[in-house]
């Protein structure tokens, strides 16, 4: 049977299973250990990820290289049938961009970024490599469930480690299914067990379980701030892709059609979910208005001061302390949120804006909804400073659309963001529309950055004295 057949047949019997009523994917009983990765049990996902990682430091990174490949291959044909299974079960973002974020792991990174340094001189010679953690800990959002664990396990198990997986619960049962159909080829093809491992029953006591296991070296958590913030206080090494909440500034000498593109596409990207994508604009006043009538020409809606004020009151909240994006509006299609606003939209909008002054609560939260408010500022220096202020110091993302050299340079400086995205939309910094590898873990608060198999690997090194020169 060829790679082509062997994945296709593997995924239509995962799929097929999933169809059947009592079939064990996703069902809540399972028994405690199980070579598909599906495990309800902490300790037998370990010592399951503990033995594959031994098998596949055994078989090298020819193999490596070829279950990266497998992972890409299976993730790109699956994509519209995974995307789909996502987007019913997470009920958040888009379908075309589901399947578009599958596509977009064809980019991932893999064994080719591994490189051994190499120093010989008058004592010897000395190598320089990198070597695997293990077994790795990872937290994954529901946002980006299949992606998030894929990439995640293309870019571990390229540096030789393996995975045991908390999902997110809104978006564990996609996510298993991903990960039974990746193991089940691995094993046909390589022989090696399951090295992606994952809760199928995610729980925050299975989450603690993992940031607490002493056989796990490393952690990965991709989330909101609660998970971002438990990741930063754990004594382990902890790799953190935290939340943000991206400002964009345009200044006098922005091309205002070439702005009102690149904001539509980063924020109507599954429909906001995206963790870079753009949640708030800045505009100077004198070029506001040709701004609001740019992104009008380019396709997005705009709301009245009524319409956005009914939107707010519907989809933001106060709780306890803070503004809260409603579960019922975030990563909802524009219609959703325009009938919100007393509006009804014709069909193939992306993206609703609206003029709303800084207190307007979706300036400060992180929305995830296709509507972003504008907000008229009276100078470059005003937009820089609001922008400071309302990405609240995450250091995830910022965005400038200027011809200003000296802004330009002022607001990266002065943002100190991970990605820093200019004349362009956000996704341009991951590959989409622009340049640069993607990840679905961009590591803010601990400063990997965009995580690659560099990521997740330790420094090791071996010194020869006074042999193996042979010059
Ligand atoms: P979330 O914080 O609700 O959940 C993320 C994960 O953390 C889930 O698996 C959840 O079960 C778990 N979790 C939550 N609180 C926890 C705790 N106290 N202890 C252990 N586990 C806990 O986030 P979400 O809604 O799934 O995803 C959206 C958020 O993630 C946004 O804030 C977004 O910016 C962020 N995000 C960041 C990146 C990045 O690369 N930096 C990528 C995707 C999403």
């Amino acid at each position: 049977m060829d790679d082509k057949a062997l994945i296709a047949n593997v995924v239509s019997e995962v799929l097929k299973r999933m169809a059947t009523p009592g079939s064990p994917i996703g069902a809540a009983a399972r028994p405690a250990t199980s070579s598909n990765g599906l495990h309800d049990n902490v300790d037998a996902a370990v010592e399951q990820a503990t033995v594959a990682q031994q098998q596949l430091a055994k078989a090298g990174m020819e193999t490596r290289d070829g279950i990266c490949k497998l992972l890409k291959a299976m993730a790109q044909e699956n994509a519209n049938e995974w995307g789909r299974i996502e987007l019913e079960e997470t009920k958040v973002g888009r379908l075309d961009h589901k399947i578009a974020k599958l596509g977009l792991l064809q980019g991932i990174p893999g064994v080719e970024f591994l490189k051994t340094a190499a120093k010989s001189g008058d004592k010897g010679i000395c190598l320089d490599e990198m070597a695997p953690w293990g077994v790795i800990g990872v937290i994954t959002p529901v946002t980006h469930s299949i992606p998030t664990v894929t990439a995640n396990a293309i870019a571990m198990i390229a540096s030789g480690n393996s995975l045991v997986i908390n999902p997110h619960p809104s978006g564990a049962k996609c996510l298993c299914m991903a990960v039974e159909a990746y193991n089940k080829a691995i094993k046909a093809q390589f022989g090696i067990d399951a090295l992606i491992n994952a809760m199928h029953t995610p729980t925050l006591e299975s989450a603690d379980q993992i940031f607490k296991h002493p056989r796990i070296p490393m952690l990965v958590v991709t989330g909101g701030p609660a998970v971002a913030r438990a990741a930063m206080q754990t004594p382990k090494r902890a790799v953190v892709a935290g939340p943000g909440n991206p400002p964009v500034v345009v200044d006098e000498t922005a091309d205002l059609k070439r702005a009102a593109e690149g904001i539509i596409f980063g924020a109507a990207f599954d429909n906001n979910l995206l963790c870079i994508g753009e949640k708030e604009v800045f505009v100077v006043d004198s070029v506001f208005d040709k701004m609001m009538a740019a992104m009008r020409q380019a396709g997005a809606v705009e709301l009245s001061a009524g319409g956005v004020e009914k939107l707010t009151k519907a989809a933001i909240t106060w709780k306890d302390d803070h503004w809260v994006a409603g579960k019922d509006f975030i990563g909802k299609d524009p219609s959703v949120l325009a009938a919100a606003a007393g509006v009804k939209l014709r069909d193939g909008v992306d993206l609703l804006f609206g003029e709303t002054s800084e207190d307007n609560p979706f300036v400060p939260v992180e929305q995830m909804m296709p509507f972003v408010p504008f907000v008229r500022v009276r100078d470059f220096d005003q937009a820089l400073e609001l922008a400071l202020k309302h990405e609240h110091g995450f250091g995830h993302t910022a965005i400038i659309h200027s011809n200003n050299l000296n802004n330009i340079t002022r607001m990266g400086q002065a943002v100190n963001t991970t990605l820093f995205a200019v004349n362009g939309p956000s996704t341009g910094c991951l590959g989409a529309n622009g340049e640069g590898f993607p990840s679905y873990s961009i590591a803010t608060p601990s400063g990997e950055g965009v995580t690659s198999p560099l990521t997740f690997t330790r420094f090791r090194r071996m010194t020869v004295t006074d042999s193996l020169r042979i010059v």
